[in-house]
This record gives structure tokens, sequence and C-alpha cells, in this order.
């Protein structure tokens, strides 16, 4: 069985280390925001080249926090992808702003440039981007529209760790991002976590507070703020972890490109990207038009897939209210898309069979 993402295997990669991090922080006998975040938080944010980075207890919390630290709420507009995990649109939500979908462009799956102005009111105050199945949006329709509107911009970088635009990494393409370290991501931990980065340290002074009870020091609270930290065991799993990044995206690159090369089968449509760097492969989504025979055609061939994501945000029943909305290329996304094995610790020979496998449907 090739499966979709062997999760233990990536980790065992690190165990030693692992071993010895969470040694250090039992000894240490100080289990939240201490010297194990620091050096993280300190070490992300040379990553992205962001100046600022604060470890949150997941990616949802991250976005949160940021649309709560920019004060925006009931009667605010956030533009969001229609086609996103729902994670992105529940931030908006939880603040009270009204989140307003945009169609994706199909050659990408992002959110589309070209159509984000018309979108634009009086009430707008913020463009979330999500840099979906580990790609960056082209963002420099995105900027001159943030500019000319005055609107902050806000990247969902859960999936894109790593990857870059104009030799810009994710998470240093807006006015602040928010990461998640979930286990399956490109850099996961081994629970939940996640981040916020930003170039702006009033802001980042703001989201720290935010996330520990609005205190800017013990027991004095400047804001209504809630509990969303990230602990020092996840801070140093994550510190073990971060050097082996790139070394791990490229793996999903060399995979991706022999995927891109090598899969030559007329009903399967690949997906595109407009620059090698600018893809960090947290996904291979492929579509198909009978996704449930193929799908049950690779699971009886001992291949696993996953469908990111099977129901649009905006048909699903925590948004009945939508239900009568159109969003015509992201329905057709879900609908068409199915996720084929991709990740560091894949061999070379689980690459040539699923290529093998997908060549061979009829
Ligand atoms: C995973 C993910 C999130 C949420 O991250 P969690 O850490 O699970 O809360 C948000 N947005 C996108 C696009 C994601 O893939």
């Amino acid at each position: 069985m090739i499966k979709f993402l062997d999760l233990h295997k990536i980790n065992e990669r690190f165990r030693t280390q692992l071993d010895a991090r969470f040694k250090e922080v039992l000894d240490s006998g100080w289990y939240i925001r201490g010297r194990q975040d620091e050096l993280f938080e300190k070490h992300f944010a040379t990553y992205t080249g962001a100046q600022h980075c604060i470890g949150v207890a997941n990616g949802l919390d991250a976005l949160n926090i940021i649309i709560k630290a920019y004060g925006f709420g009931p009667g605010d507009e956030i533009i969001v992808p229609a086609n996103t995990y729902i994670a992105t649109i529940l931030a908006v939500s939880a603040n009270g702003c009204t989140p307003v979908l945009v169609e994706p462009d199909i050659r990408t799956y992002n959110i589309h440039p070209d159509l984000i102005e018309a979108k634009i009111t009086p009430r707008t105050k913020a463009i979330m981007v999500v840099h979906l199945y580990g790609q960056a949006v082209q963002m420099q329709k995105i900027w001159e529209l943030a500019q000319k509107y005055h609107l902050k911009i806000i990247e969902d970088a859960a999936q894109a760790h790593g990857a870059e635009y104009q030799g810009r990494k994710t998470g240093n393409l807006g006015d602040a991002a928010g990461f998640s370290f979930y286990p399956g991501k490109n850099l996961g931990c081994l629970g939940d976590g996640g981040c916020v980065t930003t170039n702006d340290a009033a802001l980042a002074a703001k989201v720290r507070a935010l996330a520990n009870y609005g205190s800017d020091r013990k027991y004095h609270h400047i804001y209504k703020g809630i509990n969303s930290r990230l602990d020092e065991l996840q801070a140093a799993f994550l510190d073990v972890k971060l050097p082996y990044l790139d070394a791990d995206n490229a793996r999903r690159r060399e995979i991706a490109a022999f995927y891109r090369s090598h899969i030559c089968n007329p009903r399967i449509t690949l997906p595109q990207t407009y620059d090698e760097k600018s893809h960090v492969w947290h996904v291979f989504a492929v579509r198909v038009q009978n996704r449930a025979a193929f799908q049950k055609y690779l699971e009886d061939n001992g291949i696993q897939t996953v469908i990111h994501y099977p129901t649009p945000p905006h048909k699903q029943e925590a948004y009945r209210e939508w239900a009568a909305h159109s969003f015509p290329v992201s329905e057709t996304i879900h609908r068409e898309i199915i996720s084929i094995p991709i990740s560091p610790v894949l061999t070379d020979e689980e690459v040539r069979e699923t290529v093998h496998l997908l060549n061979a449907w009829k």
C-alpha cells in the first residue's frame, strides 16, 4: 500500500533529535512560552524573512487573532477565495466580519487576482489570500489593489511553508500571515501548533498579547484576549524539523516534476505552476471527471488518495445562508479534484508505481 502521507516515517527521521529536545523540555520544568518558543520564533521569522513571529495554538487561531488584532468586526468585509479549506472563512466569521467570496483561477486553483476588484466595497477591510495546495498566490495585482483601496493583506500560509513569489517567501508577502503546524503540513509538529508572522512591530505585540488573555505582562490585561499559545514541546519539535524543510520541499518538487513530465493520460488534468519556486506541493491535486471510479481504481491497486476538498465552504451546512450562492469554478474544482501521494519520504519506486497506475487508468 502506498500511503497518502506516512507521518510516522516522516518523523522517524528525526527521532534522536526529537527525543533529546523532549528531554530538554521535560528537564527544564517550563512548558509554555519559554526558551524553545523564543528559539523557534526567531528561526522561523528568519526563515520567512518577516521580522516577527509569534507562536500560537493552531492555524485557525493564527488567522482569527490577526483579524482581531486589526480590530475588524461586524460590518467589515474581508475578501476570501471561494476555493479554500473552510478554516480561512471560519476565521473571518469568528470575528463577526462578512466573508466575501471570490472565484479561483482554474489554472492555479488560487484566488483569481482579476476578479477581486469588482468585490471591493467601502466596507472592505482586507484581502485574505490562501496559498492553496502549496502554491504562492501571484501577488502583484493584489499588492496594487491593497495600495489603491487601503486594504490589509492577510496570508493564509497554512499549506505553503517555504513557497516563494518574486524571491520572497510566504509569510512575508502581505501585512500579516497565519501558518499552521498541524502534523500533515509541510512543517508539522506532533500535535497542534501555528504562528503569525508580520513586519509590523505594533501588530506583533498585539497578537502576542491577544493570544495570552490580552495580557502584555502578567495579570495586566489590555485586551479581551484568548488563550492560544504554542507550547514548549511543539516549539522544540518544530525547531528540530525547520532546518530540513527546504530539503523536504525540494524532494516534493522533484516528485511533482516527475509526475508532471511522466503522467500522460488525457483523462487526467495535471496541476499547473507559473514558476518552480512558487510551489512547495503540499498536495499534488489532479482533476478527473469520474472521480469516484478513479479513487476506487487507485485504492484497489494499493494507492491511497485524499480529496482536498469534497464540498466547497459555501455548500457546507455551517454556511447554509449561502446555499443558493453559485461559484461554478470552485464547484468544478471541488467536484473533480483528487490528491495523489506526495511527501518527502515517498520512494522513487512508489512514485514510478503511481505514475504507472495513473497512465494505465481507462
Ligand atoms: C490546515 C489549514 C488551516 C488551519 O490550520 P489548523 O492548524 O488545523 O487550525 C487553515 N487554512 C488552511 C488553508 C489549511 O490548510
